[in-house]
């Protein structure tokens, strides 16, 4: 028998693993990583780095796996770094007997249809919503909703497929693209199931700012991490995220019912445990939640943040999952920011100029490019990568945001056309 140790729980392809690797690292903390795919991640750590290959297409069978596994190595806690993971870390928590969410809240976390309905009978602001089937007829479903409205499919992430229509034509059109999108999406229809594969959420666009909310719940009490402001506006047709900012500049009462109906609505889903990604978007009514997940932020966005004396938020989830003591939830004072580079054009990224410039300007940290040379690129609602990531920090928010949009001009992005097959 080992010591108890920390099972992570990644995607084969996650921008992530890094840096919660390190967070336990530096913690002292012996990990596993759990995995769809071993072969692959294997050459990145090497052998002596606990692997686990688990099956993520099938949640339960993942946990069954995770707890017959458990019985010969012990595994103290598990952090889960997206979507699909939170939902296995929770069947196998229950396995295992460690506090978490109860499964049927990542369940109903993880489903945008099954989280408005309860979000909505616990009375908290979400958008209208219907639900409709791709193989029904496009035309009837346009005649019947009212403009303008979103169109999502229900399997997909990171925005993805996420489309706004304004008449019936651009419905039908929404439509048709979200049934090719599904179509290239083979992995994630298989996991979610074929039922889900088919469905297609239409929600009443809900105008205004939109902002996210990073937070943890220990023991059924939310705390908020930080709150981003997206001062991009996010008006559609498409929803490619790119700047967030942290400290929020909107009002403080606004920021305290933001915090309450973020901690509201993990209630009403019956989350109790573990990191919070929440987006809302702020109409003059009062604010609207369009989204409560039960990971953490996506990317490499969690870089923005440090907690206490330094702490990185990867640290503090390991430290939670372990129920380790944690020093301080205080984000530091200063302002900080990422930008998400958008991805200017579908085709083959033949490389990124302007690195060192962009890296120069005052306030900029990092920038890191995560698509790869060669490769092709497509910005969405095909897309399904980061293209990178630019990160800043600095006195007052606005000065962050002048940061990074003036790192962001200094960029060359050099994407072409792909040449024709002969
Ligand atoms: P995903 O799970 O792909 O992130 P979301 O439901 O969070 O899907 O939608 C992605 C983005 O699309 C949101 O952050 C928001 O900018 C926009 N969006 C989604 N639904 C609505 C809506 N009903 N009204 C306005 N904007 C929306
Ligand atoms: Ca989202």
């Amino acid at each position: 028998m080992t010591a108890p140790r920390l099972l992570l729980l990644a995607p084969t392809q996650s921008y992530r693993t890094d840096d919660f690797l390190a967070a336990a690292a530096r913690l002292g903390v012996p990990v596993v990583v759990g995995t769809d795919r071993c072969h692959r991640i294997e050459e990145t750590f090497g052998e002596e780095q606990g692997l686990w290959s688990l099956d993520y297409r099938k949640p339960e069978h993942a946990a069954e796996q995770i707890a017959a596994a458990a019985r010969q190595e012990p595994i103290a806690g598990i952090v889960p770094v997206n979507e699909t993971t939170a939902v296995i870390a929770a069947l196998a928590a229950e396995r295992l007997g460690l506090p978490w969410n109860p499964p049927d809240a990542a369940l109903r976390a993880a489903d945008k249809a099954a989280q408005r309905t309860r979000l909505a009978e616990a009375g908290l602001p979400v958008p209208a919503f219907r639900a409709f089937r791709l193989d029904g007829d496009p035309e009837a479903a346009a005649a019947s909703v009212t403009y303008p409205c979103v169109l999502k499919p229900v399997v997909l992430s990171a925005s993805r497929g996420v489309i706004r229509a304004d008449d019936p034509a651009g419905f039908v059109a929404a439509w048709r693209r979200i049934e090719r999108i599904l179509r290239e999406a083979r992995t994630e229809r298989r996991a979610a199931g074929a039922e889900a594969a088919r469905t297609v959420l239409v929600e009443a666009f809900v105008p205004g700012a939109e902002v996210a909310v990073e937070g943890l719940l220990r023991g059924g009490a939310f705390e908020l991490l930080a709150l981003f402001d997206k001062p991009d506006p996010l008006d559609g047709p498409y929803f490619e995220e790119t700047l967030y900012v942290t400290p929020s500049r909107h009002p403080a009462p606004l920021q305290r019912e933001i915090a309450r109906l973020t901690g509201e609505a993990c209630r009403a889903l019956g989350l109790r445990e573990g990191p919070v990604h929440a987006e809302l978007r702020l109409p003059p009514a009062g604010p609207v939640i369009l989204e409560v997940a039960a990971r953490s932020i996506g990317g490499l966005c969690a870089r923005t943040l440090r907690f206490g004396a330094g702490i990185s938020l990867e640290e503090l989830l390991v430290c939670h999952a372990l129920r380790l003591p944690l020093a301080s939830l205080q984000r530091e004072r200063r302002a900080a920011g990422v930008m998400m580079i958008p991805i200017p054009r579908a085709g083959i990224l033949h490389g990124v100029g302007g690195l060192d410039e962009a890296k120069a300007v005052p306030g900029v940290e990092d920038v890191v490019v995560t698509a790869q040379e060669g490769r092709e690129v497509a910005p969405l609602p095909e897309g399904d990568c980061y293209f990178g990531f630019i990160f800043a920090r600095g006195e007052a928010p606005a000065e962050v945001e002048a940061a990074l949009r003036a790192a962001h001009a200094r960029l060359r992005i050099d994407i072409r056309a792909p040449l024709p097959m002969v």
